[in-house]
């Protein structure tokens, strides 16, 4: 069973969550175990206080240290083999590759920072910090959240045999390609016409021309990142003529 732990002041936050979709599947498949741990538990005074006036002066508070490393120690001594990850906006971004690669760790420990952040010397206490995004949270609990629901789509035998994540968006490093439900005609729009032949070559072969042309529209920058394997340049290739004679 995966394990993770998350270290905040805000438990409740994860009830909701943690009650749909892939981590409530995981949770019941007694694949996943997912508990908040109470950061105020760890405060050393009787107001259980967690934050505190930042040196130097400036607005607002920031957390201390103490509560934050007698927790990270009290979740190393109580877990096995924890990789303990700082939920920061200054840390490494969070892609699929790293889902992938926290989902084959032992177990998670997340800590969410809150107010202006936490003492710069907690960071000497965990493996690792990860930024959601190039924006600022008000807390780490969204970051882990998000965290959490990458990670337990990749747990084997959490999506059913219905599902798959090997065609999703960055799995092997390219955008997924448009996909279609009934009705075969909304509002004028119809559905590629490839997708009702039940030619599965053929409709392969379109999938991929068309992750490949989202992704060189929208993140051309992913392109340059991946090896592309002969078919795929050929498609590619084609994918520029069209754009160039403008059928696309
Ligand atoms: N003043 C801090 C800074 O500029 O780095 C931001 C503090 S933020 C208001 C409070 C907490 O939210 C942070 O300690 C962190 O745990 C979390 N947080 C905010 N944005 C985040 C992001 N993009 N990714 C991960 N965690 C984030």
């Amino acid at each position: 069973m995966y394990e993770v732990r998350i270290l905040t002041i805000f438990p409740e936050i994860f009830d909701s969550f943690l009650g749909f979709g892939n981590p409530a599947r995981a949770i019941l498949a007694r694949l996943l175990n997912v508990e908040p741990v109470d950061l105020r538990q760890f405060a050393l005074d009787r107001h259980h206080s967690t934050d505190d006036y930042p040196y130097g002066g400036g607005a607002g508070m920031v957390m201390k240290p103490e509560p934050l490393v007698r927790g990270i120690k009290h979740l190393r001594a109580n877990m096995f083999s924890p990789r303990v990850v700082l939920m920061t906006p200054q840390g490494r971004l969070f892609k699929q590759a790293d889902a992938q690669e926290l989902a084959g760790a032992d177990s998670l420990a997340l800590v969410c920072g809150r107010y202006e952040g936490i003492d710069e010397r907690v960071r000497s206490f965990v493996d690792d910090e990860i930024s959601v995004g190039d924006y600022v949270l008000s807390g780490g609990e969204t970051a882990a959240m998000v965290v959490i629901d990458a990670i337990s789509r990749l747990i084997p035998g959490v999506l059913g045999t219905d599902s798959r994540t090997d065609g999703d968006s960055f799995y092997d490093g390219l955008l997924e390609y448009p996909q279609y439900t009934r009705p075969r005609e909304f509002e004028g729009l119809e559905v590629p016409s490839v997708l009702l032949e039940g030619d599965h070559a053929k409709i392969r072969r379109w999938r991929k021309q068309q992750a490949l042309a989202r992704t060189l529209a929208r993140r051309p920058e992913l392109l340059g990142r991946r090896t592309l394997d002969p078919s795929e340049i050929e498609l590619l290739e084609e994918i520029r003529s069209e754009t160039i004679n403008g059928e696309s």
